[in-house]
């Protein structure tokens, strides 16, 4: 079978939570792919892989240019900070908005400080980077592409869940509204929605390699095996890049069939 490489060269990258899991390994392909990275993650430290090496050291470990900017995407003054940050690179060319919360909780159990906590990490940490990136993106006027991690809960409810899934519904529609209102600035806007993947993230933990009997919980994963961080990466990258040009407003699910089944 064929395998595509991306050339990113020349292009700044941010990616909120990028210090492990999904955002990392999407993270390190971008470096991998030329692009200098910045890492926006409350902390650079890794959680979910077998090197203690943050993000940002492991790119420049690999001959690629990473940065990392202490960031907690639930404050918006906070993203504008990173996108400033990336001036000193010539400016924002990629936006990735995947940092993300989980937590459990029924309807009856979560209370008020629980559902603004995720609202403002899940909903606010996407919607605000995308606010923040495309008015870089605009006043440069060179164009970019954005790229936000939704989730099978954008479409899927499941049980427990009802805080999440509600941020992960809105991150599809707040893909949908920037692509439309973005379109005449050149900026595509774009989201992955991952099925059960294997990290440390609340649901993904017990879904390691026993994910096809966790999935039973909900129901099976057609392609019978747990996704891996390195099942989402490719996908961003091809979402973010020219190949994609014709692509925006579009959720595109990596979930081993999941969500069709
Ligand atoms: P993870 O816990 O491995 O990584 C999440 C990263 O986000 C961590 O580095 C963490 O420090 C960072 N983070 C958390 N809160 C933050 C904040 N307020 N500001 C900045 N950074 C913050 O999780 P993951 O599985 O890699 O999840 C990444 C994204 O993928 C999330 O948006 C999640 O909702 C989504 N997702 C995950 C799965 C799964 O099964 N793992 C499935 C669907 C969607």
């Amino acid at each position: 079978m064929g395998s595509v490489t991306y050339e990113y060269d020349d292009e700044t990258v941010i990616v909120t939570g990028g210090s492990s899991g999904i955002g990392r390994a999407i993270a390190l392909a971008f470096g991998a792919a030329g692009a200098t990275v910045i890492n926006a993650d409350i902390t650079p430290q890794p959680k979910d892989t077998d090197s203690t090496e943050p993000t940002h050291e492991a790119i420049k470990t690999d001959g690629g240019t990473g940065s990392y900017v202490e960031t907690d995407v639930s404050s918006r003054t906070e993203i504008e900070s990173v996108v400033e940050a990336a001036r000193e690179f010539g400016g924002v060319d990629v936006m990735v908005n995947n940092a993300g919360w989980f937590t459990r909780g029924d309807l009856f159990s979560v209370d008020e400080e629980t559902f603004d906590r995720i609202h403002s990490i899940n909903t606010g940490g996407v919607f605000f980077g995308c606010q923040a990136a495309a008015a870089d993106m605009r006043d440069r006027g060179e164009g970019g592409t954005i790229v936000n991690t939704a989730s099978i809960s954008s479409t899927h409810a499941q049980a427990d869940q009802i805080p999440y899934d509600s941020t992960k519904g809105a991150i599809k529609m707040i893909t949908q509204g920037a692509a439309i209102e973005l379109a005449k600035e050149d900026i595509r806007v774009n989201a992955v929605a991952p099925g059960h993947i294997a990290t440390e993230f609340g649901s993904g933990a017990e879904q390691k390699e026993d994910s096809v009997a966790a999935g039973d919980l909900v129901k099976p994963i057609p392609l019978d095996r747990p996704g891996y961080p390195s099942d989402i990466a490719p996908v961003v990258l091809f979402l973010a890049s020219d190949q994609a040009d014709y692509v925006t407003g579009e959720t595109v699910y990596v979930d081993g069939g999941w969500q069709t089944f």
